[in-house]
């Protein structure tokens, strides 16, 4: 069967691919400690779920508008903005399904045939498939472990030009856990401004931040919010991926573009579950609060664990819940080495190159996972390498 060229280039994430082969060694009788899939090991909070049970029981059951319900909007705007220090108008939130078709929709109503797209490599597969969906060029701009795995913004400016349309940031990102500084923020609002482009800005992680750090937002910075996507949700702050809730925060007028693709695509987001998204930002948030103490202290003992393994270097992510280690000592590549790690540790983790070539020689660990599995994970990976060659 032939596909439409639009659809041709799309394939399966890594994580996927990985939990397949995953659950094969399992069903074979393998233990596996799972560090492959991008999700909480939380349940979303009691008070969270009843709220969902009981807004089905209300009732509210029935379509709603394309961009989601009042209430909600207006609490996100009023959250989102307090939290990164800007004014948001309710006009300008348009709730979705999950964060990613707020990816999606805005990529397909800003990209046109032939529009270039600068975006983070290693970066969250979806964005060069959304790219390419819109008919766009995809310009992966490499991350620099040293500068804390933020833009290379040597050749994020010989990337930029008069074609590009669209700036992609993920600040704290996946796969890296890297937070971008305020200084890099500023030189790629510089940039933006010069070339006149918008920013997608994925801040899905932004709740999830250690040691005390406030991440910047590039939508705060002066004359930024009227070219700027923000994009942001309730799967991972408030452990609800499987709710499907997420929302973006752009300029009315695309806001209005967006909310007609969510009319003729998905309608509107499930109505029961904005309820509970909105007891999620209005409710208790010290449970919040205590889910990122728990990663930060799992994120200490899984790095300084990596990194006394001898050939693993391992920066210490600021923020999200991904370690990205370097292996490049080795004489394997992340495909290989991941593969090792599973088939010989029993430890399933994804190779940097799952997020693009530039991930190249490093890997991407979850600690969403309990202490003693990580504990348990690394003594299996440091087994297993202690017998490698290093170059
Ligand atoms: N953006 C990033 C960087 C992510 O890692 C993810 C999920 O893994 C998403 C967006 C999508 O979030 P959601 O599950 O709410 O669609």
């Amino acid at each position: 069967m032939s596909f439409a060229s639009r659809v041709i280039h799309l394939k399966a994430e890594g994580a996927y691919q990985v939990l397949a082969r995953a659950q094969e060694l399992e069903a074979a009788g393998r233990d596996i400690i799972h560090l492959e899939i991008g999700e909480p090991d939380f349940s979303t909070a009691p008070h969270i779920s009843m709220m969902g049970i009981k807004a089905i029981a209300d009732g509210k059951t029935h379509y709603n508008p394309p961009s989601g319900i009042e209430e909600l909007r207006e609490a996100i705007a009023k959250d989102a903005g307090r939290r990164r220090g800007i004014t948001i108008d309710p006009a300008q939130v348009v709730i979705s399904p999950g964060a990613k078709p707020n990816l999606f929709f805005p990529a397909l109503a800003l990209i046109d045939v032939g529009d270039e797209v600068i975006y983070p490599d290693p970066g969250f597969p979806t964005y060069e498939a959304m790219i390419r969906v819109a008919g766009g060029i995809p310009v992966p701009v490499p991350l620099v472990e040293e500068n804390d795995f933020s833009f290379d913004l040597d050749a994020f400016d010989n990337l930029i030009n008069e074609k590009t349309r669209l700036i992609i940031i993920n600040s704290p990102g996946n796969p890296t856990g890297g937070v971008m500084s305020l200084d890099d923020l500023k030189h790629i609002a510089n940039a933006a401004q010069k070339y006149d482009c918008w920013i997608l800005s994925d801040e899905i992680y932004m709740r999830i931040a250690f040691d005390g750090l406030d991440v910047p937002s590039i939508s705060a910075l002066p004359d930024m919010l009227k070219r700027t996507i923000i994009v942001d949700g309730f799967s991972k702050a408030y452990a609800m991926t499987g709710w499907r809730l997420g929302f973006g925060i752009m300029p009315p007028v695309l806001a209005e573009r967006i909310n007609l693709l969510l009319t003729h695509s998905v309608g509107c987001t499930a109505h029961f579950t904005q309820y509970a998204g909105l007891e999620a930002i209005t409710g208790p948030q010290g449970w919040v609060d205590e889910m990122v103490t728990a990663y930060q202290q799992r994120r200490d003992v899984l790095i300084s664990g990596l990194n006394s393994i001898p050939g693993i270097s391992c920066r210490k992510p600021m923020g999200a819940f991904y370690a990205f280690p370097s292996i490049e000592s080795f004489n394997l590549s992340s495909d290989e080495m991941a593969n090792l790690i599973l088939e010989k540790a029993n430890v399933a983790l994804l190779p940097g190159t799952s997020f693009g070539k530039y991930g190249e020689g490093y890997l991407r660990i979850v600690y969403a996972n309990s202490l003693e599995n990580i504990k348990e994970a690394l003594e299996r990976i440091g087994n297993v390498l202690s017998s490698l060659e290093k170059s």
